[in-house]
């Protein structure tokens, strides 16, 4: 076993990649970016070493840094965790050059699978089912539009150098297929610097089921599947193991061909072999094709780890450092059913935007498995994937562990930036997903419940405004001297209410016209005769209420209020980026929190909002500008008050 690796990642992987190396006696060394100073990885490690800038080309992307690294430390091995350089070939050669061991597989097996078209192509010499369709050299569009013909619509048309989603478009009709064409090729030359394509059926109610294996460069194991149907485009939301309704039967045959998949290019290390199933009448032997692998650790690898009782960490490490394949296949069994959700700073009403923020409070439920890379007070910065954890849970059937996971959702609580928390615990009470009946449709067309699902309730809003008058803080809200009558309006960045004590415990709040009771009795908060799971936190940020929908109530600040020089306030660009769109024009009032442009910067949009509330005095730039970090966009002013 190795006494020392580094980690060429950042976030809750590299962390989850420590928590293994700790318990088995190897010494971890983090590297990190100016951003990252005093992130969590950087914490949990043994060593740190300072890579560059926060853009991942200056940091977490610099292959010869992170070798340079890894030699100055006397680390004998690199985990490159998932993203980033996990799967670059050339950075695996140069580790390897270098004397290093590179914690994956051979260059030539990532490769061999690094291109959609060229992988399909293999793996039908290898006997597994690809989907039907084309994934020749030929990029004529006319020609591919017959392709498509011939292969019959709905076709969806990927980027062979495709990931995350991108560069992809599905096309019911021949007549759109030519602008679909180019505008998958397009995203696929600014995303991946390869605007070649290859054209699928569409498989119609499609399940994305995976299989994960694990080889030692010449044998192969799975460790069966894992449901990734829940997803919103094409990015997987909630991930579950086993698949609901797979049989002993099926589950045979698919791991059978991921396993022939592995072997048939000497795989090494962790892996999964995706496959595209055919969900419109139950699973079938005949009914999976092979859609491509990712040759590395995957996102939502700890199911597997949950129903196998396996660390696959460990297994990356062992056969890294030249033991044989830990288990054999009749080793290998499933014990109950698990589930991981992906928390993600973002803001969903607005499309699901990546969002930024302070994290001013953060709590996870201590009986679920959490994987985190931040901690209370760590910033979600613009530079990187805004994930704040994935939520795992486990219980001996997909009924508890699926009850587990909408409990352990309930349980969490984050303030400072905006989360897709409550749309995660709408999605477990979906009727359909807790019947198991999933397809990667379910989400897009559910949007709009789902949605309205997590909208806050004004239950839970007044249970904030009782946290902002200071009734709900420990000391107060049992003890009924301090529950003087009292008539009092409390204010809030947003909006006020009236506040009137009743006696010991009970108040009234008037929120928009409406006054909702509230009291604290039998040490839990009622409202309107209904009892509330809700916990209220006062944190620097605010009041949070959280327990099922999160509320947060921002304090009217009077001195940062002052703190803007005349009133103005200006809307800058977090970084360099191209400003997708601007929403307001001068002269418009504006809300805090409304949005007033979108930048598309690190290959996602990013929503500019209002900081406070106010007239645009100037819109200083227009979709289309490219802009830098720190470039003023919008200029607002204080409402003129009489
Ligand atoms: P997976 O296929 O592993 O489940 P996704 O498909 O959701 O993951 O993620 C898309 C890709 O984005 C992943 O393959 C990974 O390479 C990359 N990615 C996701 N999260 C991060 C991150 N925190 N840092 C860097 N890259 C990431
Ligand atoms: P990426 O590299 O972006 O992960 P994939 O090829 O894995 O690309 O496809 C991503 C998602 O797109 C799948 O999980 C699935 O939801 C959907 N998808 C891919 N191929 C098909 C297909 N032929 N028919 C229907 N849906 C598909
Ligand atoms: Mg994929």
């Amino acid at each position: 076993m190795f006494q020392k690796i580094l980690i060429a990642n950042r976030g809750e992987i590299a962390c989850r990649v420590i928590d293994t190396c700790r318990r088995m006696g190897v010494a971890t060394v983090a590297v990190f970016s100016d951003a990252d100073r005093a992130a969590r990885h950087v914490a949990m490690a043994d060593e740190a070493v300072h890579l560059g800038g926060p853009a991942p080309s200056d940091s977490y992307l610099r292959g010869d840094a992170i070798i340079e690294a890894a030699r100055a430390t006397g680390a004998q091995a690199i985990h490159p965790g998932y993203g980033f350089l996990s799967e670059n070939p050339d950075f695996v050669q140069a580790v390897e050059a270098a004397g290093l061991v590179f914690i994956g597989p051979s260059t030539r097996a990532i490769r061999a699978m690094g291109l959609k078209d060229a992988a399909k192509a293999l793996m039908e010499k290898a006997g597994v089912p690809v989907v039907p369709g084309y994934h020749g050299e030929n990029q004529d569009p006319a020609d591919l539009e017959a392709e498509a013909g011939r292969i019959g619509y709905p076709v969806l048309i990927k980027a062979v150098a495709g990931g995350g989603g991108k560069g992809m478009r599905r096309v019911d009709d021949a007549r759109d297929f030519a602008d679909a064409l180019a505008s998958a090729q397009s995203e696929a030359r600014n995303a991946f610097g390869n605007p070649s394509v290859l054209i699928e059926k569409y498989i119609l109610q499609p399940r994305h089921i995976e299989v994960q294996v694990f080889g030692d460069g010449h044998r192969a194991v799975h460790l069966f599947e894992r449901d990734c149907s829940l997803q919103r485009r094409h990015q997987k939301v909630i991930e579950e193991a086993p698949a609901p309704g797979m049989t002993p039967e099926i589950r045979k045959v698919m791991g059978a061909a991921a396993v022939r998949a592995a072997e048939a290019i000497g795989y090494k290390g962790a892996g999964t072999i995706e496959f595209i199933v055919d969900g419109s009448d139950g699973l079938r032997e005949d009914g999976f094709w092979f859609m491509e692998m990712n040759t590395r650790l995957q996102v939502e690898h700890p199911v597997t780890e949950a129903i196998t009782g396996i660390d696959l960490v460990e297994w990356q490490l062992r056969v890294a450092s030249g033991e044989p394949l830990p288990a054999r296949q009749e080793d290998l069994h499933i014990t109950g059913h698990a589930f991981e959700a992906r928390l993600y700073a973002e803001d969903v009403p607005a499309g699901f935007l990546p969002a930024t923020g302070r994290l001013a409070h953060l709590a996870f439920p201590d009986w679920a498995r959490i994987e985190t890379g931040v901690r209370q007070d760590d910033t979600i910065s613009p530079w990187y994937d805004p994930m704040i954890a994935k939520i795992v849970t486990h219980g001996p059937t997909r009924a508890v562990a699926l009850r587990a996971l909408e409990t352990a959702l309930v349980d969490t609580e984050v303030a400072g930036a905006v989360t897709n928390l409550d749309f995660l615990i709408a999605l477990t009470r979906h009727d359909g997903f807790r019947a198991g009946q999933v397809d990667t449709g379910l989400i897009a067309r559910d949007l709009d419940d789902l949605i309205a699902a997590a909208e806050p309730d004004p239950r839970a809003r007044a249970l904030a405004v009782i946290g902002l008058a200071g009734l709900a803080d420990p000391a107060v809200k049992g003890g009924a001297t301090l529950w003087q009558p009292l008539r009092r309006t409390i204010s809030w960045d947003g909006g006020d209410a009236l506040v009137e004590v009743l006696g010991p415990g009970a108040a009234r709040v008037t929120l928009d016209g409406t006054p909702h009771e509230v009291r604290w009795q039998g040490e839990r908060w009622w409202v309107d005769d209904t009892l509330r799971r809700n916990r209220i936190v006062r944190h620097s940020a605010g009041v949070s209420v959280f327990g099922g929908r999160t509320v947060t109530l921002v304090p009217l600040d009077p001195l940062a209020r002052d703190a803007v020089a005349g009133g103005e306030a200006l809307t800058l660009s977090p970084m360099p980026g191209l400003v997708k769109s601007v929403h307001v024009e001068a002269g418009q009032q504006v809300k805090a929190g409304d949005r007033l442009a979108v930048l598309e910067a690190m290959k996602m949009e990013h929503s500019l909002t209002a900081a406070r509330d106010g007239v645009v005095a100037e819109v200083l730039a227009a979709a289309g500008d490219q802009v830098e970090a720190g470039a003023p966009l919008i200029r607002l002013e204080e409402e003129e008050t009489a």
